[in-house]
């Protein structure tokens, strides 16, 4: 192409199922015209009476994208009463009715699309092909929900009945269920959980990331404009001390969470010792992710899904790659590879249509990554790192890095950023490695990078992650195609985007009628 082709280096993201060729400068142009427009754009986001605070930019921490305004408790209790007056009649509304709603948000986000790239750029600090994926990611949510509210709510189940009499099994919504969603993914983790606890029944109070709530009120506001009522859905504003308020509250009939495993955990306590019912959680949290290459897999395909699963999103994904595991015989050359890679890389402002790596979330994030780095510095262990561009002082930047490490006892927790870990493997000994790898306690996803079936078998059969991707890379789940969620301390299940998922929202109901 003549001009620079965004995301180089991520091929998944450049051409994607939005049919956005990036690489096509008729496209492109116009686009990155109408996304400058509406950088000016400021937006709010709450209708609660607590205080506000300024929504800042991961790439310059002086620049005002909007503004949070918090929920306090009394409005956490408005709303929660609110939507549990509201539910039974969204659940007597039917799977059909249900469905058009959301697919009819699926169309608003789409027409809305360029609004979303804006805030996702600007609030959350996405390159731009990443902002397009989350945008495809919600829709596909969307629905795919919308179809399963067709497929398991409508009408009854029938059961046998052995002596005559009839057996029926209706699945409903369960009350109001609590989704507390992630800054990595602040529009399409935002959407998913509640689009699958309406599509079962239920009304929902949805709690963006405290660093991303412009992209969650401007969902909320398109779900409201689609015709679900406001009352079925409602936005709460704030930090984890609003998603511990309704978590407690006991008007919270279910919990939907991504975020930390400590996190999951807390709900958890909270869960078993408030009043009220015993409530599910379905919760998505961390992970210690590993690939395996062997020395038959093909040099240049390890290097781009290594580059693509390790540092695109800047690293801040539950799915990138943590630890490469490579075997010893061809580990020069595959570390020179991705080092030479990793330098094409280009990272700086994410409103720069050729940049790979944005800025990590925010100043937290940066100095704990920094921290580690500086850590596998002082052991002598960075093999490889790049040069913060001029001006990144204003934002919080991490450059991407490349560190060797003996084996995996130093990487307890787990670090979201652009950093990349590798181990050496000697021929013989897959079976340590899937050991290590289980070891971690963690299960969500797994690379492997091999030509040899008899090594796919082994690896399938007894590596405990929810995602195995087997010579490709390992971030970027398609909804229903590739359903996403680990187990262990990576997450209770069902996966997200998967057959089970919606029905976990549900409660089950049978009626026997005799003849
Ligand atoms: N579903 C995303 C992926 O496959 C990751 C989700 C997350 O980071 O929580 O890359």
């Amino acid at each position: 192409p003549a001009i620079p082709c965004p995301g180089e280096m991520f091929g998944s993201a450049r051409r994607n199922s939005s049919g956005c060729d990036l690489t096509d400068p008729t496209i492109l142009e116009p686009l990155l015209g109408r996304l400058s427009v509406l950088e000016t754009k400021r937006w709010t986001a709450g209708q609660g009476t607590g205080p506000r605070t300024a929504v800042t930019s991961p790439f310059n921490h002086d620049l005002v994208v909007g503004e949070a305004i918090e929920a306090t408790t009394a409005d956490i209790d408005a709303m929660l009463r609110r939507a549990a007056a509201a539910q039974q009649g969204w659940d007597l509304a039917g799977g059909e009715a249900r469905a058009r709603l959301l697919d009819r948000t699926a169309d608003l986000f789409e027409e809305r699309r360029e609004d979303f790239y804006s805030l996702c750029i600007r609030e959350a600090g996405k390159a731009l092909p990443d902002a397009i994926l989350e945008v495809r990611e919600a829709v596909d949510f969307l629905r795919y929900y919308a179809a399963e509210a067709r497929r398991l709510f409508t009408g009854a189940h029938r059961l046998p009945g052995p002596t005559g009499e009839t057996n029926e099994l209706r699945l409903h919504g369960r009350g109001v269920w609590t989704c507390i969603s992630p800054w990595n993914f602040p529009l399409a983790i935002f959407t998913g959980p509640v689009a699958a606890a309406l599509a079962a029944g239920n009304t929902a109070i949805a709690k963006p990331a405290e660093q991303t709530p412009l992209i969650g009120a401007l969902a909320i506001r398109l779900m409201h404009e689609a015709g679900i009522p406001e009352d079925v859905v409602h936005l709460a504003v704030g930090d984890g001390k609003v998603g511990a308020a309704l978590t407690a509250h006991p008007l919270t009939a279910g919990v939907a969470f991504t975020g930390s495993t400590a996190v999951a955990k807390a709900i958890n306590r909270t869960l078993a010792e408030r009043d009220g019912p015993i409530v599910p959680l379905i919760a998505e949290t961390g992970g210690q992710n590993a690939m395996i290459v062997d020395s038959s897999a093909l040099p240049e395909q390890v290097t781009r899904d290594v580059v693509a699963s390790a540092f695109q999103s800047a690293g801040q994904r539950c799915s990138a790659l943590r630890v490469l595991f490579v075997q010893e015989d061809v580990a020069d050359t595959m570390v020179t590879m991705i080092k030479g890679a990793m330098e094409a890389l280009t990272i700086g402002d994410p409103r720069v249509p050729t940049t790979d790596v944005g800025p990590v979330i925010d100043a937290d994030a940066k100095a704990s990554l920094d921290a580690h780095v500086a850590e596998m510095r002082a052991a002598g262990q960075v093999a490889a790192t790049l040069a913060l561009p001029a001006g990144s002082e204003k934002g919080s930047f991490v450059a991407p890095v490349i560190a060797e490490l003996p084996d995996l006892s130093a990487l307890t927790d787990e670090h979201f950023g652009p950093i990349l870990h590798v181990i050496r493997w000697k021929a013989g000994e897959l079976g340590k490695v899937i050991d290590q790898v289980n070891a971690t306690g963690y299960g969500l996803t797994l690379g492997l990078q091999s030509r040899i079936d008899t090594v796919h078998a082994e690896v399938q059969a007894r590596a405990r992650v929810g995602n195995l991707y087997v010579n490709r890379n390992q971030i970027g789940a398609v909804v229903e195609s590739q359903p996403f969620g680990g187990e262990g301390l990576s997450g209770t299940g069902p996966k997200a985007g998967g057959p089970h998922y919606v029905a976990r929202f549900a409660t089950e109901r049978v009626t026997c009628v005799d003849t």
